[in-house]
């Protein structure tokens, strides 16, 4: 039997870590993808690296892409504040376009790998308000991506994996922990210092912490 290959998706925040665990324990070999995409912090893509070697992904690419080219988000365009508290409807966090950009390179380098599928962290319990972080838009992406593709069309089909999709951030982080995971060397915040301490302000900083007390384990991240 020929080794299962898993391109996952990798930012070097909680969630993609902990995807990046499991499908390292459900036997894929992992070929993790991070993007440099003018992130506030260098923090996040260290965080990645951090992972990448505890669990042992056969390769680590981090690709260039500056979508402060385009901006439109708290997260792309230093001009835009990113809030203190959670926002009505979607927030200005949102990445304009981001996961279908992040999936459709990563649904290019599966099909130079045959890669059986694609591991993304999106998760619709917990989630700020993304409309790309939703069992439909991933359901409508696999079908594409089966569409799109040389591989697709000829019987080498990708399945798009979504196994943190229904979880708690607390179910989260239990299953990380029992995946020997070791959540401090991930980062979350969207205003971390560049060692990598969070702001304990944002909204996502909220969401760790919360996650955190709910799961009653103790929270390793450093506060600036
Ligand atoms: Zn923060």
């Amino acid at each position: 039997m020929s080794t299962k290959r898993a391109v996952v998706l990798l930012s070097g925040g909680l969630d993609s870590a902990t995807v990046l665990a499991i499908a390292a324990s459900q036997g894929y070999e992992c070929y993790a993808l991070s993007f440099d995409y003018g992130q506030r912090a260098v923090a996040e893509l260290n965080a990645a690296k951090a992972v990448v070697r505890a669990f042992r992904a056969k390769e680590h690419r981090v690709f260039n892409l500056d979508l402060a080219q385009f901006g439109g988000s708290a997260l792309t365009d230093s001009d835009i504040d990113v809030p203190d508290q959670a926002q009505e409807g979607i927030p200005v966090t949102y990445v304009p376009a981001r996961n279908t950009i992040f999936l459709s390179l990563a649904l290019a380098w599966a099909e130079v790998l045959h890669a059986d599928a694609i591991f993304i962290g999106v998760n619709a319990v917990d989630y700020s308000g993304y409309p790309d972080c939703r069992p439909e838009f991933i359901a409508a992406y696999e079908q594409m991506a089966n569409l799109a593709t040389r591989n697709g069309v000829t019987g080498e089909p990708f399945k798009i994996e979504t196994p943190l999709i229904d979880l708690t951030k607390a179910q989260i982080i239990q299953q990380g922990t029992q995946l020997g995971l070791d959540y401090g060397m991930t980062v979350s915040c969207y205003q971390t210092d560049d060692e990598g301490r969070a702001c304990g302000q944002c909204d996502s900083c909220h969401l760790r912490a919360k996650g955190f007390a709910d799961a009653g384990l103790a929270d390793p991240t450093r506060y600036q």
